[in-house]
């Protein structure tokens, strides 16, 4: 349907009001508007509200099929990816998935297994229309020497295609050996990547804090936390964060995920800790498909209660810029998942109300994270913009969020790309003992 020409006209196209800045239609309730869009080498040449009248001779009648920019997955961990068929997790508990992850780390993370299982993940992000991904690296001695030189050789591999960040993932007890913290900074700030903690309520968390934002202040960083993934109301991290960059004066930009904790607090103690969030200009991404596989999960075999995702509604009504992204896939943080986008969507659509009304949730998935990953002019449809782009069976959100959209096409500077998923069976090596 789309030629290879990388020259051609789409007309009758359904567009969001949300990632088209700059376009002058008449949106609909549900934020949707028709419009023609021409590409030219690569570009989006122009965008315009559909005119019936004017459509061009050789345009392609999209009949009113949504069309959305390429995906920003803002938050993943394809070196942990797909090995759940050698590491399941033991009973689905969040300690069970930290077990079984250190032990598989530690016994079969050398440079090749995690080179093949990045590269499958990215392929299947890739086909599903993901254009930048940030996944966080396992960095705990010594797989921080092996999972580096890993993330910069496949980041180079896959410019054009998928741009890839990295932020180093460890427990913020890792960082009182300060020693080897401040090397670990500087391979990070060698690799360009962001620096990232898991946040835990630790004694000195605070102390800890400052030296985390006095080496990514050193080395000019952003900085990336795992913060409060669990139900305990005494976690509150996201605070000790907030509080840390305002005393610290920090500039950078900083994403905190999970969170989810602060869905369980009291009100006033949940009104304190947004205030500090929105005034230190923190961004907030939520992992909804994640938290519902971890939270709440109950030894006994009882019901979940709770979903376990933060309050994404209230941060964006302060201003916060929120996000939701793919969090883990195939291992024993998330038994499923395949770094789909539009599935994250449908999923938070349901677990988090993205709906009624839709307003501006869409750019939780494309312009937010790409905002927080300063990748400027990704995440939106505008004129000048590289053609990017996805085209979808469905025309209304309900179409589009009731099937798996397996025969969406996927536009690359301007170019249909071949969306043939990895064949599972190729990890099958990887996998035994
Ligand atoms: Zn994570």
């Amino acid at each position: 349907m789309i030629p290879t020409s990388g020259s051609f006209h789409l007309a009758n196209v359904r567009v969001h009001r949300s990632l088209t800045p700059g376009l002058t239609a008449t949106f609909d309730a549900d934020g949707f508007a028709l419009a023609d869009i021409t590409v030219a080498d690569g570009k989006i040449s122009g965008i315009a509200a559909h005119k019936k009248s004017k459509t061009l001779a050789d345009a392609i009648d999209l009949a009113g099929r949504i069309v959305l920019p390429c995906f920003v997955d803002c938050h993943t961990h394809i070196d942990k990816g797909h090995i759940w068929p050698r590491k399941p997790n033991p009973d689905g508990s969040f300690m069970g998935a930290l077990n079984a992850t250190g032990a598989d780390r530690a016994a079969r993370w050398s440079a090749e297994d995690v080179a093949r299982r990045m590269d499958f993940s990215l392929r299947s992000a890739y086909a599903h229309g993901t254009r930048a991904l940030r996944t966080h690296l396992d960095s705990v001695p010594p797989q921080e020497e092996i999972s580096w030189p890993v993330f910069e050789a496949m980041r180079e591999k896959w410019r054009g295609r998928i741009e890839l960040q990295a932020a180093c993932l460890l427990g913020i007890e890792g960082v009182r050996d300060k020693k080897w913290f401040e090397r670990l900074a500087k391979r990070v700030a060698a690799a360009k990547g962001v620096l990232g903690v898991v946040t835990y309520m630790v004694p000195d968390l605070e102390e800890l804090l400052d030296k985390v934002f006095a080496e990514a202040i050193k080395h000019g960083l952003d900085l990336d936390f795992h913060a409060d993934e669990t139900d305990d109301v005494a976690a509150i991290s996201l605070k000790k964060i907030a509080e840390a960059a305002l005393w610290n004066g920090f500039e950078g930009n900083i994403l905190v995920g999970h969170c989810c904790s602060l869905a369980r607090q009291p009100d006033l103690d949940v009104l304190d800790t947004l205030d500090k969030v929105a005034k230190a200009g923190l961004a907030v991404v939520s992992l909804p498909m994640c938290n519902l596989y971890l939270q709440d999960r109950r030894a006994d075999q009882t019901t979940p209660r709770w979903r376990g995702v933060t309050l994404l509604h209230e941060m964006k009504a302060r201003g916060i810029p929120v996000a939701v992204a793919s969090d883990n896939t195939r291992d024993p943080f998330y038994a499923y998942g395949d770094l789909d986008m539009l599935e994250v969507y449908r999923m938070a659509t349901r677990i988090l109300h993205f709906d009624h009304p839709v307003g501006d949730w869409p750019q939780a998935v494309a312009s937010t994270p790409a905002k927080v990953m300063r990748l400027d002019g990704v995440g939106t449809l505008a004129t000048g913009g590289s053609a990017d782009f996805i085209v979808f069976k469905g025309r209304s959100w309900t179409e589009l969020l009731s099937r798996p959209e397996s025969d969406r096409i996927v536009v690359r500077d301007g170019k249909a790309i071949d969306r043939q998923l990895p064949d599972y069976a190729e990890l099958d090596e990887l996998m035994v003992d």
